[in-house]
């Protein structure tokens, strides 16, 4: 719990509040908005509100400030726990990791980039350079990212429509040695935005190509020729070739052209508008132009009788593909720059004898629930990626309760909580599961539609308590019959469409793209696309969905966040307008309770809401105790504390541990706090 800044800023810890309703819970979020304290504690969790304006809370003095002390003894803030997470790590050689989670825009991203800035300013002090070349790699690692992963939705200038996670090593003093970035791309729809393009220079008027033209009204906010530059120098620092580089413009540069590109059809043939356009694809790529032309006009499909023939594209084919094949490119393209970065900031020849046992603090940035109007595939699966998130939160803080009650021989108490994994068998259990039902769905020969495969779900999940759709709900009339379900998610009800799930979820690429892309004489590019070598009659092994794939990469970071100790960043967007003065009160209301944050605070406060080891308390209190001030004359510091805790009558809310004083409601030690302020 930390140090009241004083009962103006309102409580600096959610455990204090009087009642754990949502309306107190928002008064007190509110009132510290206004008065400029972004940062709120529910026990070790940092509740952080984007204050839209610059903050001089981040500056040197702020760093040594927290650095290496405690949670309660500075006001709430991500340097504190990025401190603790940091001498866990230190001091008990445990791996850690920070997870921070929030919607689009609510400050996700930036919090990720101060939590890493914190950790490179507290490491290697002696200055070493191969640490500090280390330290700059990763840091550099994050703005390519950030550059390529970021798309303009209409929601936030600069969102990151992935989630990342990014793995830090340290050896035995404490000191980066290298690390490892997951990304979890998902809206493929937005892959690739006039920003990103900006940032590499690629055209000054990003207008001019259909992609990009949707979100094309100016940025302000960001200098766009800066960042070319902080890109161009991040990619050199890191260790990217020329050779990388330059085919890294060329694949967005071939993004561009193909979005440009346009068919015409005589009613017989379709054909590409303007020969140019295929030159300089091909000398882009470095393919041949006649290969070009025709993986963009025909495509290769195997009879029943196993022959293999070319059958022309119809213009509307044609376009499907193209817009397949640009959003492949960028797709690979990102996953490969992300493997070749973690080719070079891996740890190589670490040896445990000579340096020590290798530790790790994980930072996973990722998108929390998300509710929009029209809600789809792509919210579906973020949703239940959080409802994982949130199994394993719950699992690991009272796992972590559950600790510390054993190691300071405290009886547990029961703590009783919604247990949500009925909702991750909903949508993952093998055959019974949504997602199973979709693969199903797209591995059906033949017209399987959307309606079909809702019907399908709904005869398979009609018992399911978390699910309904308006054909089982008939009265409810907030969904429409052909296209809505509806998942009642541990955070709050979910509509969704149905509509496009199947398309979204299938691997619709031709291969007649991947063989072009694979007999490119670029060895880069050759290199994204391995797949590319099987001929036509090989593919007929179906690739894993997107949906599958989503799980598969979920179900693998649960399992790498699982074994370390968890720290936990929540961010709120206070209002649609990026003010730094308006609290949209609904707006934050829905964000607190989709965060899951009131049920946090119920934990926290179930068993004991506060702990200290003896000396701290009696170094706080014992000024409020006329046995232990100045010093007290007692056999320990557990009786000393005692005698406080009798003289301020809480003997009944309290137990006594083998080293920690713990404390069941926080109304206690809010009279204690009350008390020192006095007599300070
Ligand atoms: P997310 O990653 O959650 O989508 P970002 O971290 O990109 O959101 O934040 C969106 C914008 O909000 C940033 O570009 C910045 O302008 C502002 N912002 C977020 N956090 C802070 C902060 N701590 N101080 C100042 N501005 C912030
Ligand atoms: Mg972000």
């Amino acid at each position: 719990m930390a140090e009241l800044e004083g009962l103006e800023f309102g409580k600096s810890d959610f455990v204090l509040l009087d009642e754990v309703t949502m309306e107190q819970f928002m008064e007190n979020l509110k009132l510290r908005f206004e008065k400029g304290r972004i940062y709120t504690y529910i026990g070790e969790v940092v509740v952080s509100v984007n204050p839209y304006r610059q903050m001089d809370i981040y500056g040197k003095d702020n760093i040594e400030a927290y650095r290496g002390r405690e949670l309660y003894e500075n006001p709430p803030h991500l340097y504190a726990v990025s401190d603790a997470a940091y001498k866990a790590m230190k001091r008990r050689a445990k791996d850690t990791c920070i997870v921070i989670s929030g919607e689009s825009g609510a400050g996700k991203t930036e919090a990720s980039k101060y939590i890493m800035q914190y950790i490179a300013a507290i490491t290697n002090p002696s200055q070493r350079a191969e640490v500090e070349s280390v330290k700059n790699v990763l840091l550099k690692s994050n703005c390519v990212l950030e550059a390529f992963g970021n798309a303009k939705t209409n929601r936030n200038d600069n969102s990151s429509r992935f989630g990342k996670y990014m793995d830090i090593n340290f050896n035995f003093n404490g000191d980066p040695t290298g690390g490892h970035i997951n990304n979890y791309l998902l809206e493929k729809s937005q892959w690739c935005s006039d920003e990103m393009l900006q940032s590499f220079h690629l055209q000054n008027d990003p207008a001019v190509y259909v992609y990009t033209k949707e979100g094309a009204e100016t940025v302000t906010s960001n200098n766009d020729r800066s960042s070319h530059k902080a890109v161009l120098s991040a990619l050199e620092v890191i260790g990217f070739s020329k050779e990388e580089i330059t085919s890294v413009y060329q694949i967005l540069a071939t993004i561009l052209l193909l979005g440009n590109m346009q068919f015409e059809s005589d009613g017989e043939s379709v054909n590409i508008v303007g020969q140019e356009v295929v030159n300089r694809i091909s000398e882009l790529t470095a393919t041949d132009p006649e290969s070009v032309n025709k993986s963009l006009l025909y495509r290769t499909v195997a009879t029943g009788g196993g022959e293999v023939i070319e059958k022309g594209h119809t213009e509307q084919d044609a376009c499907f593909g193209r817009d397949a094949f640009a959003k492949a490119l960028y797709e690979r393209l990102f996953g490969w720059i992300v493997s070749r970065i973690n080719s070079i900031i891996e740890v190589k020849d670490y040896d445990p004898v000579l340096h020590g046992k290798n530790t790790v603090i994980g930072v996973l940035d990722i998108y929390g629930f998300e509710i929009f109007d029209n809600n789809s595939f792509e919210q579906f699966c973020i949703n239940y990626c959080n409802e994982k998130l949130q199994q394993l939160f719950i699992e690991l803080i009272l796992r972590q309760e559950q600790d510390e009650y054993q190691r300071e021989g405290i009886t547990w108490q029961h703590i009783e909580y919604f247990n949500n994994q009925i909702i991750v068998d909903l949508v993952e259990q093998a055959h019974k599961g949504i997602i199973s039902i979709l693969d199903e769905a797209c591995l059906t020969v033949g017209k399987v539609t959307d309606t079909v495969c809702l019907d399908s779900m709904d005869t398979k999940l009609a018992q399911h308590p978390h699910y309904t759709s308006r054909k089982l709900s008939p009265t409810d009339k907030s969904m429409d019959f052909q296209k809505h379900f509806r998942i009642r998610h541990y955070a709050g009800d979910v509509t969704y469409s149905v509509e496009g799930f199947l398309d979204k979820n299938k691997d619709l690429l031709f291969q007649d793209f991947k063989r072009l892309m694979y007999n490119s004489a670029n060895p880069v590019l050759k290199e994204m696309w391995p797949d590319g070598h099987l001929s036509i009659t090989e593919v007929t092994k179906r690739p894993l969905t997107a949906a599958t794939l989503f799980k598969n990469s979920i179900v693998a970071l649960v399992d790498k966040l699982a074994c370390k100790e968890p720290y936990y960043v929540r961010c709120i967007k206070p209002n649609e307008m990026k003010s730094p003065v308006l609290f949209d009160d609904a707006r934050c209301q829905h964000q607190v309770a989709y965060l899951g944050l009131l049920e946090n605070v119920r934990v926290r406060r179930a068993g004991f809401a506060y702990r200290q080891l003896y000396a701290r308390f009696l170094q706080r209190y014992k000024m409020t105790c006329e046995y232990t001030w100045p010093n007290h004359l007692m056999a320990s510091d557990r009786e000393a504390v005692e005698a406080i805790v009798i003289q301020h009558g809480f003997q009944d809310d309290v137990a006594y541990g083998q080293t920690k004083l713990f404390v069941r409601t926080p109304r206690s030690l809010f009279t204690l706090e009350q008390e020192r302020n006095h007599l300070i």
